[in-house]
């Protein structure tokens, strides 16, 4: 980078690859090099543990979840994640109901994950549960140091500005949007998704028992199956697809102990849907 001073004025000119451009031109963001995105803690694991699928089902399905979680503590550094559940859909129903724009809707879908983030840290406090907010992920290599376990909400702080939809009002990213985004931005080992079914199947498996199960696949060919209903949030997987350090997801049943030992051990349980373009 140089600073060039003109010589019949007094204006400061800082040179850079991107001086003088709209950052639109898409010749210009094509012929744009990049080094290696830098990954600050590729050691860490982020783990979602679904609203509706485990924290809405409580002591029976969240307290063995959180055991098995507090026996790889030692082994493994982790950073959960919580979703919302039936208290989101709630308030988005009556949301709805008024009028109430995505904006908004967004913003009350972040305040009951953040409930479940107070009762998850809590829970996890003799353990070294810590609940931490989203300008608390710089320091998250301090608390992983002093063997702590950070419990984060999982919905994305777009809150007001969250993106439009295609279809409708609801926010389009929500928890396991949030779950990823992190992964994403601290160059995370693995994103690994508990919840309450075996992985993705070819539809709702509480609907449909023909539904046949899917162990593998990739996002983009998972987006051209547009199945009509899924066991992750339909916007992951343009993201992955977009992602620079994460090039899959994994998603667990949490209900079935063992699971997310052989995840964190980098064993193929579950469903891994993977970047595939
Ligand atoms: P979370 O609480 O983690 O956000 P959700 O309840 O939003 O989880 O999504 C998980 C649920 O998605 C499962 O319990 C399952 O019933 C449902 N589901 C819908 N479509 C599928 C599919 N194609 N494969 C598997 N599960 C599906
Ligand atoms: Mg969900």
């Amino acid at each position: 980078m140089a600073l060039i001073r003109e010589k019949d004025s007094k204006r400061l000119h800082i040179k850079s690859k991107l001086m003088g451009e709209s950052l639109v031109g898409q010749s210009f963001i094509k012929s744009l090099e990049y080094v290696e995105q830098f990954r600050a803690l590729p050691d860490v694991n982020v783990l979602k543990i679904g609203g509706q699928s485990i924290t809405d089902m409580g002591a029976t399905a969240v307290l063995p979840v959180l055991k098995e979680i507090v026996e790889n503590a030692g082994q493994h550094k982790m950073i959960i994640s919580t979703g919302g559940g039936t208290r989101s859909r709630h308030v988005y129903a009556i949301a709805m109901e008024l009028g109430m724009p995505t904006g908004v809707i967004s913003k009350l879908g972040q305040s009951v994950s953040e409930q479940n983030a107070l009762m998850i840290s809590t829970l996890l406090m003799p353990y070294g549960g810590i609940k931490v907010g989203h300008d608390d992920i710089s320091k998250l290599a301090a608390y992983f140091n002093q063997g702590c376990i950070p419990v984060i909400h999982g919905m994305p702080p777009y809150g007001y500005w969250e993106h439009l939809p295609k279809e409708g009002r609801l926010p389009p990213n929500r928890t396991d949007m949030g779950a990823f985004l992190l992964a994403e931005v601290i160059g995370a080992k693995h994103c690994i998704f508990i919840k309450d079914e075996d992985g993705l199947y070819t539809d709702n498996p509480k609907v449909n028992p023909e539904a046949e199960f899917i162990p593998r696949i990739g996002a983009g060919e998972l987006i051209e199956k547009n199945l009509d209903d899924l066991i992750i949030e339909r916007s992951v997987l343009d993201m992955i697809l977009r992602s620079q350090n994460l090039t899959e997801v994994q998603i667990v049943n949490g209900l079935k102990q063992g699971n997310i030992t052989r995840a964190l051990n980098g064993e193929h349980v579950g469903t891994i849907i993977f970047k595939d373009a």
